[in-house]
């Protein structure tokens, strides 16, 4: 693997400050090149989730593998951010994924803001940020905040996270807890 660029320490430092302003603590670096984009993580959108076709920034309305594929190769550093949390209901986890993935959006501006315009969110799970979403990215109630989650872009959020030794492990109750990831791609 090609050796990070001073530069690039340099500036994870810069962003590493930005993040503790913020509150996070819990996050990674990665090589983009390390993620893992799979037709398999498609395939599961498609048949078996029930979000398919009614999130806006949900499969069919993401890009297609390969189109995921091209554009995680435009950058060069991504930073990946661990959340935890049980639930009761598997409905009481939109509450939260509301409130978290609102204030990553702040994260983001504020790195574009710094002069890495390429700056771009995955949304630590499917959008939730309306009561109820009309399944369309055109009719999208709030175009400027939606993000597609890394499970929509096809990543294998599995292979990926345990790559920089994160903990993830299949449930079978709602009840367990989960970890779930964000990532966010700098340049
Ligand atoms: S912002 Fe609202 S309307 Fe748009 S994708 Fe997210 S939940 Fe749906």
């Amino acid at each position: 693997m090609k050796k990070n660029t001073g530069k690039n320490q340099m500036n994870r430092k810069k962003f590493e400050e930005v993040f503790e302003k913020h509150g996070y603590r819990d996050y990674k670096w990665i090589d983009p090149r390390q993620i893992v984009v799979a037709q398999w993580a498609r395939m599961k959108c498609t048949f078996g989730c029930k979000n398919y076709g009614k999130c806006g920034t949900c499969p069919p309305n993401t890009p297609s593998v390969a189109e995921v594929k091209e554009f995680i190769r435009e950058y060069k550093t991504c930073a990946v951010f661990r959340f935890t949390k049980r639930v009761v209901r598997p409905e009481d986890r939109f509450a939260w994924t509301r409130k978290v993935n609102s204030k990553l959006l702040n994260l983001e501006r504020e790195v574009f803001l710094s002069g890495y315009y390429k700056a771009f969110l995955l949304f630590m799970d499917s959008c939730h940020l309306c009561s109820s979403c009309p399944g369309i990215k055109q009719l999208c109630k709030q175009p400027k905040m939606s993000r597609p989650s890394p499970e929509s872009m096809a990543i294998d959020v599995f292979a990926t996270v345990q790559k920089i030794s994160f903990p993830i492990e299949v449930l079978y109750d709602y009840k367990q807890e989960m970890n779930r990831y964000a990532f966010l791609f700098i340049e």
